[in-house]
């Protein structure tokens, strides 16, 4: 779930996230590298810890928990979770999804980073042999490492609003290991993400996303789906893993500079951004005869703006200084 205020920069540079050193579960030693079933590295519950009777939901984390049967059985439809196949859950939370996951798939690995939801989900979940829970922040996780001995798996989340895009482009970059995504997100995100080019929705990951994934906008989600109740409609997307990107290029991380450089300033001209692209970027571009020259071999006017220009044009560009 997001709202206001999800964007991409919503991380810090480095990846790493604002928490304080208490609260983040890196600097403690219940996050489970164990294999597939399950985790026991979690102290047994008194009662009176029960998350499910003391958590409160944490805003700094985008608690807004699914709170509408219909919605979370739309949202396993959408997944129809196979016997035979590895699920990745990002921020179970108290579990609105999990319990349907536990139950129709092989495996479940959930992400968990609030260390006061763990034992009301060890609690819930636990003695399930197909459910592992590792607390840990998903913008560092391996989910490669965390989903064996199952090589391959999909993913589902109704994501922290703040980090969603950020988690997003985490994914992606784990995409060897991870077939297809069911998100829901804050609905301007999914309209960002399915922008095509000439949209004004249009930035640096609708491209990115375009090239590495197949979407399809499944349905709305209103406010009141969630408790506490956010200011904004979420939207819940299907993402599949393209087997290979949709451009072929070189250098892929170049062509991610490329993109990233050329939407630095949305006002400006593709020539411009381009003129002022980071430095090592800007050296290449030279090396190349410059910006104008660049742009001419990829047959992309310089006049234009980046929201403009479609993926197939980005690699053109990319291919031009390769
Ligand atoms: N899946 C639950 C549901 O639908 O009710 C909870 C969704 S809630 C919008 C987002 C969940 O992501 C919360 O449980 C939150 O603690 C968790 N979360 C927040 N930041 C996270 C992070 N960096 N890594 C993993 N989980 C995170």
């Amino acid at each position: 779930m997001r709202r206001r205020g999800d964007e991409e920069t919503g991380r810090r540079r480095d990846g790493k996230s604002r928490q304080k050193p208490e609260d983040d579960p890196r600097h403690s030693h219940a996050s489970n590298r164990a294999a597939l079933p399950r985790v026991s590295a979690f102290p047994r519950l008194h009662i009176s810890e029960s998350p499910t009777l003391t958590h409160r939901p944490s805003k700094r984390l985008g608690q807004n928990f699914l709170n509408d049967g219909r919605i979370i059985d739309r949202i396993i439809q959408a997944l129809d979770p196979r016997s035979d196949e590895t699920i990745i859950e990002i921020g179970p939370g108290r579990g609105a999804l999990t319990a349907q996951l536990v139950e129709n798939s092989a495996a479940v690995v959930a992400i968990e980073f609030d260390r006061n939801l763990i034992a009301g989900l060890l609690e819930r979940f636990g003695s399930n042999e197909n459910f592992k829970l590792v607390q840990n922040d998903a913008l560092v996780t391996d989910f490669c490492f965390e989903i064996k001995p199952a090589a391959q798996a999909r993913v589902v989340a109704n994501l922290p609003y703040n980090i969603s895009t950020a988690i997003l482009q985490r994914l992606i970059q784990q995409r060897s290991c991870l077939t297809e995504m069911i998100l829901m997100l804050q609905r301007e995100v999914v309209e960002r993400i399915t922008a095509p080019a000439g949209s004004t929705d249009r930035g640096y990951l609708s491209v990115v996303v375009e090239a590495y994934c197949e979407t399809e906008r499944l349905f709305d989600v209103a406010p009141g789906s969630f408790r506490p109740i956010p200011k904004v409609w979420s939207s819940v997307v299907r993402l599949k893993v393209r087997p290979r990107p949709a451009v072929s290029v070189k250098d892929e991380a170049l062509l991610l500079q490329v993109v990233s450089a050329g939407f630095a300033q949305r006002r400006k001209t593709i020539l411009n951004n381009l003129r002022s692209a980071p430095t090592e970027l800007q050296e290449l571009i030279k090396l190349h005869g410059g910006a104008s020259i660049v742009l001419c071999q990829a047959e992309v006017d310089l006049r234009r703006r980046a929201e403009t220009l479609t993926l197939e044009e980005w690699a053109r560009i990319t291919q031009a200084i390769e």
